[in-house]
Parts: C-alpha cells; sequence; structure tokens
C-alpha cells in the first residue's frame, strides 16, 4: 500500500486525487492533507480519509478545523503555517506526495519533499517555470522522483522509455531514439475569434473551456495561451529538451495529449477523453496501470481530429514565454509573477483580456535582475516583479 500526502488537497487536483484513492482504498493510504483556509472541505476529507496530519496554511483555519474535528472525536493532528506544510511535505513515512498547492506557495514545500527523497507527483506549474534549474539540480543530488500530472507532460511521460522515465531531467532525448517531443494544445475557447473580437472577452467567457473543467487561472492561461508556454518550459526542464526538440501543436478536440516523434519516424501520441483523473491514476500507479473508473474512449463517436500551427500574432503570450525561457530563470519568474498579477486584475475586471499580454510584456521589460542561485533569491525576484507589475495594471487599468 502506497502512503501519501496530498498538498493541496481541496483544490481540483487534490479532489481528483482523493477520488482516485476513494475508488481504491487496498492501494493507498492517506497519511497527510494540506490547504490554505477552505476548512469545509477539509473537514470532510479529515471525515473520509483520517489522516495523520493536517496543515492549513492559516492559523485561524486551523484553529477552526482542530475544534471541529475535535467535536467529531477524529484523531487527525492539525498545523499550521509554512514550516508545517513543509514537515508535512517531508514525512518519513510517506511514500508520494501529490504537490497540488497553486503558485508560489507550492515551492518551499516541493523542494522540502525533493530534499527528504520522495517521489513528488507534480502538479504545480511554477516549480519548473520558476525554479527549473534550482530543483532539476536537487532533484538530481537526491533520491527524489518527480512523476508529471499535467495531462501533456503525463503523456509525453507514458510515451517515453522506461528507462528514461526514471531518470527525468537528466537523460538525453537522442540517446533514446527522440527527434521532437510533441506538446499538443487546444487552443482554448478564443482560437477562432479575430484579433479585434479579443479585446471585448469577458472573463465568464476566458473561463469556460471547451473541454478540461479547470480553475480560473489555469483557465484564462489557456485562452490566452501563455499556459501552452508555460507547459513549454516545463518540457524543457523535465525531458532535458532542447528548443529544437519541441513543437507546440493545435488539437482544438483534445484527444490527444501530446506526442513523441523518434528518429525511425514513428510518432507515439497518448489518447484519451479530457480527464486529469487519467493522468493521476497512472502517476499514481506508475509503472503498472489500474482500472481508473472514468470514462473510456469511443474513436468511432469522434468525427476528425485536426491539427494547426499556433497563431503566434494573436496569442503574442506564448511567444513571449518562449523568449522568455531563452533569456533565463530571472525572466521566467518575472513573467510568471506579472501574468499572476494580470491574470487576477482581468479576472476583477481591471484591464481588458488583450492587455495581459501588454502587462506581461512590460513588466518584462522594465525589469532586470541576475541570475537566482537560491529559492530566496527566487522569491525576492517574484515578489518585486509582481509590484512592478501592480504598477503596469495601474497605468493600462479601464
Ligand atoms: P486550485 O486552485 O483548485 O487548488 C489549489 C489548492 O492549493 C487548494 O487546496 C488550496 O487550498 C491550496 N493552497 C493555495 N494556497 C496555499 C497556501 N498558501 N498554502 C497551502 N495550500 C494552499 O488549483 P488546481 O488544483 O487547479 O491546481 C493546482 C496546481 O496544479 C496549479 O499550479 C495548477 O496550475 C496546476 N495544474 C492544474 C491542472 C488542473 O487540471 N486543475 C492541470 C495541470 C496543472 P484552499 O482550498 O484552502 O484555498
Amino acid at each position: 500500500m502506497k502512503k501519501i500526502t496530498i498538498l493541496g488537497s481541496t483544490g481540483s487536483i487534490g479532489t481528483n486525487t482523493l477520488s482516485i484513492v476513494k475508488h481504491h482504498p487496498n492501494l493507498f493510504k492517506v497519511i497527510a492533507l494540506v490547504a490554505n483556509k477552505n476548512v469545509t472541505k477539509m473537514l470532510q476529507q479529515c471525515e473520509l480519509f483520517l489522516p495523520d496530519w493536517v496543515a492549513m496554511s492559516h492559523e485561524k483555519s486551523a484553529n477552526l478545523l482542530r475544534q471541529k474535528l475535535k467535536d467529531r472525536k477524529i484523531k487527525t493532528r492539525v498545523f499550521f503555517g509554512e514550516k508545517a506544510i513543509c514537515e508535512l511535505a517531508s514525512l518519513s513515512e510517506v511514500d508520494q506526495v501529490v504537490a497540488a498547492i497553486s503558485g508560489i506557495a507550492g515551492l518551499l514545500p516541493i523542494l522540502s519533499a525533493i530534499r527528504a527523497g520522495k517521489t513528488i507527483l507534480l502538479a504545480n506549474k511554477e516549480a519548473l517555470i520558476t525554479c527549473g534549474r534550482l530543483f532539476m539540480k536537487a532533484l538530481s543530488s537526491s533520491k527524489a522522483k518527480i512523476l508529471p500530472i499535467d495531462s501533456e507532460h503525463n503523456a509525453i511521460f507514458q510515451l517515453l522509455p522506461i528507462e528514461m522515465q526514471k531518470n527525468l531531467g537528466d537523460s538525453n532525448l537522442k540517446k533514446y531514439g527522440i527527434k521532437n517531443i510533441i506538446l499538443t494544445g487546444s487552443g482554448g475557447p478564443f482560437y477562432d475569434l479575430s484579433l479585434s473580437d479579443l479585446s471585448a472577452v469577458t472573463p465568464i467567457e476566458a473561463c469556460s473551456h471547451p473541454n478540461w473543467s479547470m480553475g480560473k487561472k489555469i483557465s484564462v492561461d489557456s485562452a490566452t495561451m501563455m499556459n501552452k508556454g508555460f507547459e513549454y518550459a516545463e518540457a524543457r526542464w523535465l525531458f532535458n529538451a532542447l528548443d529544437s526538440e519541441i513543437k507546440i501543436v493545435i488539437h482544438p478536440q483534445s484527444i490527444i495529449h501530446s506526442m513523441v516523434e523518434y528518429h525511425d519516424g514513428s510518432v507515439l501520441a497518448q489518447l484519451s477523453i479530457p480527464d486529469i483523473k487519467i493522468a493521476i491514476s497512472y502517476a499514481m500507479n506508475w509503472p503498472n496501470r489500474i482500472y481508473s473508473k472514468i470514462d473510456f474512449l469511443t474513436l468511432l463517436k469522434k468525427k476528425n481530429l485536426s491539427f494547426f500551427e499556433p497563431d503566434l500574432v494573436k496569442f503574442p503570450c506564448l511567444k513571449l514565454t518562449i523568449d522568455a525561457f531563452s533569456e533565463g530563470q530571472a525572466a521566467m519568474i518575472v513573467l510568471n509573477a506579472a501574468n499572476e498579477i494580470a491574470v487576477s486584475a482581468f479576472l476583477d475586471f481591471k484591464i481588458s483580456f488583450n492587455k495581459i499580454f501588454e502587462v506581461n510584456i512590460a513588466t518584462l521589460t522594465s525589469s532586470s535582475f541576475s541570475e537566482p542561485n537560491s529559492i530566496e533569491d527566487i522569491l525576492e525576484i517574484d515578489k518585486v516583479s509582481r509590484i512592478l507589475a501592480i504598477n503596469q495594471v495601474l497605468s493600462l487599468s479601464l
């Protein structure tokens, strides 16, 4: 039986992970759960999964949860704050840590899990976007493993030879006969709109992804195609890939979740209905597979599968991210911070959709940081960049 900790258990990835645990109580035991301040959901999860430990980011939420658990005679011990979260990410009795805290708050717990040699099921994007170099270096000097949960990276992972799967980050694509990684993306909800129509789209429209059910931030990133740029960056680190070894292809149906092209001309693809539980389930059971209790793909019901080049003019955030990656880690930290501020301003109706790109590029251009050498440097660049981005939002506000 695998013993697991879920960082971000009350979110979309966390609840999907727990639904797999619920269907397979003989395969997984939940040891620890972590969240920010959603006491109601955490209480339900404690009642159902009886974890030994819980940590909430907020002290008040932890106190409230502790009281409610005591009233129900549940013995889960409750802690609060970043230090406790990092401790739960590195518990000696735990085999797998699901890294699904959203945003920069996920970084320190992931580093703690890497240093403790855990198998990390990685959903949090910021880990590789902002700390790719640092985290992959830490990984190479520990016995920790990273198994990607994001559907595209999980698909690529599934298509790699087992030896490469065992040494993510270290291996050489050429050595394993791989010519290209083909990262697919749906193009988001606005792929068919004209450039001028894009300026008038609303947050509700931006959050209505045609194929995937996700949180608001990642849905807007999908609509600007910033998300595909971030995935490009993650793929560069995870698969130790050169820029010339990654191709991005728009595939509106989201049936193929990515492909790997080998030197002999074979292209392997991973297909399924768009349900993140498939990727989570593969990572949880790797290298085996289990019955994941989701719908199967009926190819005969699919009329066609189509593929296009991404439109970098209509979706300039994609090219901006690819260019920032080649500038270095500092540029990626700035871009990630600026984008988070810009998306939140868009969701609050403070700026229009097209201005997300403007905030991002203006923040990048106005910053000049040296390359970070530590997690502290990374957090500092993130903090200063957020201030720069807020100023850009104020100057562009509607
Ligand atoms: P959600 O917003 O749904 O959930 C975020 C989780 O993180 C919640 O449990 C939240 O707790 C917790 N959290 C937030 N801040 C803190 C903090 N400071 N300390 C501790 N816990 C915190 O996000 P998702 O589940 O959608 O995504 C998680 C990560 O995975 C993101 O980085 C996302 O980009 C990535 N991802 C998501 C995919 C998806 O399909 N959803 C696909 C691929 C990647 P609380 O509920 O208490 O606020």
